[in-house]
């Protein structure tokens, strides 16, 4: 400090919520220089709730308290931050590459055209595993003894998300190659349960009544095991995709819809004129990490798919380098 500088006499409180480190009104500032206040906190109930528990502590307890919640609430700040930005520049690039994708079509199929994401499945399999096997095996064991010794058939629980239950199966070919092109990657949280429950084993006995011991139906299922499974998805998850009947399989697994898959059914069902070209992005992470802040999630495959002609895939490099009008 120079000579002849009046020394503070207070220390000026910060400029800056002590929680969040927002930036304070101009009101609250000047009411925190007025009181000497030096933990001043902005306006949101989170911040002024910790900096309240300043009386119930010591100086030192609360200066404590307050340098853990401050630097957990300005994680979780910096993070929401990151992922907007992330889902911002993600955004762009996608409307880029469909952009792109768009110019690739004949002028007749670009106003019935649909644009969707999607997530990927786990790229490698890996031979399954006698801990997996048996693992599964005792799930299986588990439902049925449940499935027979219970009042009768009840309804299978049913998934929280975009459950879109279809009436009668789809006569387009559309939704299946949408799913073959993603590759299962809505079944990463299978595990070696498959959402395989009683309800499920109810109904399968009922359809196939040759089925009716236990035995019979755990034998039923494990021969339907893929030998190789994808890695870190459900253990029916094989290189060809889930190898049960539909028969077998879960009403979860029948009816679940991500957004791509939902949104694609939605319309087919009420569009005026039935999309009959689709251009798809696939980005790296399965559909349970979507969005998160993380490593890589680049777009790993594009194309266009059409009912009559086929998928035909694009190089993404080639097809982000031709930078076509956002
Ligand atoms: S429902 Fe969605 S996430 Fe699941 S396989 Fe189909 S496209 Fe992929
Ligand atoms: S049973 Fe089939 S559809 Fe269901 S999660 Fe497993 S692989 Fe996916
Ligand atoms: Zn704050």
């Amino acid at each position: 400090m120079h000579e002849g500088v009046p020394q503070l006499i207070r220390k000026q409180p910060p400029a800056c919520c002590v929680v969040c480190g927002g930036r304070l009104l101009a009101r609250q500032l000047a009411d925190a220089q007025q009181s000497g206040n030096a933990y001043p906190a902005c306006e949101t109930v989170a911040c002024r709730m910790i900096v309240s528990r300043r009386g119930e502590m010591s100086e030192a307890g609360f200066k404590h308290y307050l340098q853990i919640e401050a630097s957990q609430t300005q994680w979780r700040l910096a993070r929401a931050e990151l992922m907007r930005e992330k889902i911002r520049v993600e955004a762009q690039e996608n409307a880029a590459a469909w952009a792109a994708l768009r110019l690739k079509l004949k002028r007749a199929n670009q106003d019935s055209s649909l644009s969707l994401l999607l997530p990927s499945g786990p790229p490698h399999a890996r031979k399954l595993t006698q801990q997996r096997r048996h693992a599964y095996r005792d799930h299986l064991a588990k439902i049925i003894a449940e499935a027979l010794s219970g009042p009768g058939p009840g309804p299978e629980p049913v998934a929280a998300t975009n459950v879109a239950p279809l009436t009668k199966p789809s006569e387009s070919s559309l939704p299946g190659r949408l799913c073959a092109f993603c590759g299962g990657g809505c079944c990463t949280r299978g595990g070696e349960r498959a959402y395989l429950s009683a309800a499920t084993m109810r109904r399968v006995l009922a359809a196939q009544p040759d089925l009716a011991s236990a035995g019979a139906l755990i034998e039923a299922y494990m021969a339907m095991l893929p030998a190789k499974s994808q890695t870190g998805s459900c253990i029916n998850h094989g290189p060809q995709g889930c190898s049960l009947s539909r028969e077998m399989r879960s009403d979860i697994c029948n009816n679940y819809a991500c957004e791509a898959l939902a949104r694609l059914q939605h319309a087919q069902r009420h569009a005026a004129a039935p999309p009959q070209t689709v251009l798809l992005l696939r980005r790296s992470r399965d559909n349970w990490q979507l969005p998160s802040v993380g490593p890589d999630n680049a777009i790993k495959a594009a194309a266009v798919m059409s009912e009559e002609g086929g998928v035909k895939r694009f190089a993404v490099a080639a097809l982000l380098g031709s930078k076509p009008a956002l």
